[in-house]
């Protein structure tokens, strides 16, 4: 080939693909597909409802505005405990709550959120992208045409505002507590009444004595709620929610009718968010446990050992009869119970065995 020859094939090549590019931006310019997303969780309520807004975002951003997410929060577009029944139906194209908020549907779908002493939120990662855990939560929700994605994780969250102390079982006789998912179920066992309420609804609940005692998530969003103004103990650890997983829901159709880009934006948004999410709640729950206990002179106490004990042999009750319900919840049970166990033996020699030598190095 003649220079010259090559260097004329060369600039056509590039106008083509100039040319392609001009159009492809320019289809990037108009959105294509309009999403409306509806949240459990207050409109831009910290951690939770921003964690939704940075999902819309993402996918908003990755797709260079050709598929645009909009964020409802709760009540805004519905209530917030239909946020699953909307995207079943199609009424909006995506949701991001907890899976254990619609336990009505099937109890098995609680092991996808969290399970009381059960995994952490890398342990929970580890099940659902690399143990099978994923697989069998889409299986959960194909009968609804709803398509799960982890979209979030709190950690380890607190035990929960309390305005007397828990210092036996008894203490829990009785006790009217908002606790979500199995906890609720083990609080139940243990003689308390558990209650179910969206977020936005707890601290009015917890003032004006309608609950005795709510659990929310950690200090960054109890902090934001208030509730060291209605209670006076905080205690911990928040043994129900070890590290809760947050989801996106999106319906079956609508995620159908993208093309192949759009639907691996989406799900791998969702995993950014995933992700995300737990390295902000790292990095703002330390500042602001300090500034409910220093500036709000809010009282941090732990359950007693005994109690603990306890609350651990009717959560594993509570959960191993979940898993006689039916054959899914066994499948689910059977997974989730195996990866914890193994994770458990590991994590005596990694994690826990650095966390436990950390402390004591720094007393
Ligand atoms: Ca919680």
């Amino acid at each position: 080939m003649q220079r010259r020859d090559f260097l004329k094939k060369a600039a056509a090549g590039s106008i083509a693909a100039g040319t392609a590019l001009g159009a492809s931006t320019a289809a990037h310019a108009k959105a294509e597909f309009k999403w409306k997303m509806v949240t459990t969780w207050p409109k831009n309520f910290p951690g939770l409802g921003t964690g939704a807004n940075n999902l819309a975002g993402l996918i908003t951003e990755m797709s260079g505005g050709r598929l645009t997410v909009k964020v409802y929060g709760a009540k805004e577009l519905v209530p917030a405990f239909e946020v699953f029944d909307a995207v079943s139906s199609g009424t909006a194209e995506m949701g991001h709550g907890a899976a254990y908020y619609w336990k009505g549907k099937n109890e098995a779908f609680q092991f996808f959120s969290t399970v009381p002493f059960g995994l952490t939120a890398n342990e929970m990662n580890g099940w659902l992208y690399y143990g099978g855990g994923m697989e069998l939560w889409r299986e959960a929700y194909a009968p609804f045409k709803v398509l799960p994605a982890a979209a979030g994780n709190t950690s380890v969250q607190m035990g929960g505002w309390f305005n007397k102390e828990i210092n036996s079982i008894a203490d829990l006789k009785g006790l009217k507590m908002r606790i979500p998912g199995l906890g609720g179920e083990v609080l139940r066992r243990l003689g308390g009444t558990p209650v179910n309420l969206p977020g936005g609804e707890l601290f009015t609940a917890l003032s004006s004595g309608t609950i005795d005692a709510t659990e929310w998530v950690g200090p960054y969003n109890d902090l934001a709620f208030g509730f060291y103004k209605a209670a006076k103990y905080y205690y911990y650890p928040g043994f129900h929610e070890p590290g809760t997983t947050l989801e996106a829901i999106i319906n079956k159709k609508a995620y159908e009718k993208l093309p192949a880009d759009l639907q691996a934006i989406v799900m791998n948004a969702c995993k950014v968010v995933n992700m995300d999410m737990v390295a902000e709640y790292a990095a703002r729950n330390p500042g602001a446990l300090q500034t409910l206990l220093n500036k709000h002179k809010v009282e941090l106490r732990s359950y007693p050992d005994d109690v603990l004990q306890q609350l651990r042999m009717a959560s594993q009750e509570v959960v191993a009869e979940l898993a006689k319900k039916d054959a899914f919840s066994a499948k689910v049970y059977a997974s989730y119970q195996k990866f914890l166990e193994d994770t458990v033996a590991f994590s005596t020699v990694s994690d826990q065995a650095y966390l436990n030598a950390r402390a004591e190095n720094s007393a």
